[in-house]
């Protein structure tokens, strides 16, 4: 039986969103001796981030992609390549929720997404102030008719403290391997 060991996964959701710190949070949970950046000197991402992870015996490459608007056009180069996709919600920017949830839209309604599975972090849930997942996860399941089959699944997470990080790589694993 061929099974694979390698997979590619991309982090998507607008700029500010946390796709740096989410990946470094990542990085630093799962590699021995990785301290990870400061948190204070990330900056947002352009371009592209690549950062690598072995999670039970899985090789998982994460790309984290640059989120402002002139940079969403190039997703769309990756899509046909990634085994699964992280979208990035910054749950404490309620001004910015339906542009995310634009962005969201635009992306899974790409052909190359179809049937991919899809994680949907409400990072920030250290913030006082953020909207809970209860309240982010009815705002993107309005998108249930472009979602369609696909594994779907939206999770609250602080990439800033690494809470809820483990479950949602468990749960992509779980849905990828
Ligand atoms: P990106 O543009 O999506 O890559 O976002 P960054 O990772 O650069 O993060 C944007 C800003 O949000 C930075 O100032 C981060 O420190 C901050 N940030 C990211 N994740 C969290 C989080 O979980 N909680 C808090 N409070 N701030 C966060």
């Amino acid at each position: 039986i061929f099974k694979k060991d390698e997979f590619f996964i991309i982090i998507l959701g607008l700029d500010n969103a946390g796709k740096t710190t989410y990946l470094e949070a990542a990085k630093t949970k799962f590699t021995r001796g990785y301290r990870g950046l400061n948190p204070a000197k990330i900056t947002t991402t352009v371009g592209q981030n690549v950062g690598g992870i072995t999670y039970s015996g899985i090789k998982l490459s994460f790309w984290d992609l640059g989120g402002q608007e002139e940079l969403q056009p190039l997703w769309e180069k990756y899509y046909a390549e990634c085994h699964a996709v992280i979208y990035m919600v910054d749950s404490a920017d309620r001004e910015r929720m339906d542009e995310s949830k634009e962005a969201f839209d635009k992306m899974i309604s790409s052909d190359n997404l179809h049937g991919v599975p899809l994680l949907v972090l409400a990072n920030k849930q250290d913030l006082e102030d953020c909207m809970g997942v209860r309240e982010v996860k009815p705002i993107f399941n309005q998108s249930a008719d472009l979602i369609g089959r696909r594994d779907c699944m939206v999770m609250p997470v602080s990439a800033l403290t690494s809470a809820g990080v483990d479950e949602g790589i468990d749960w992509l694993v779980e849905c990828i391997k």
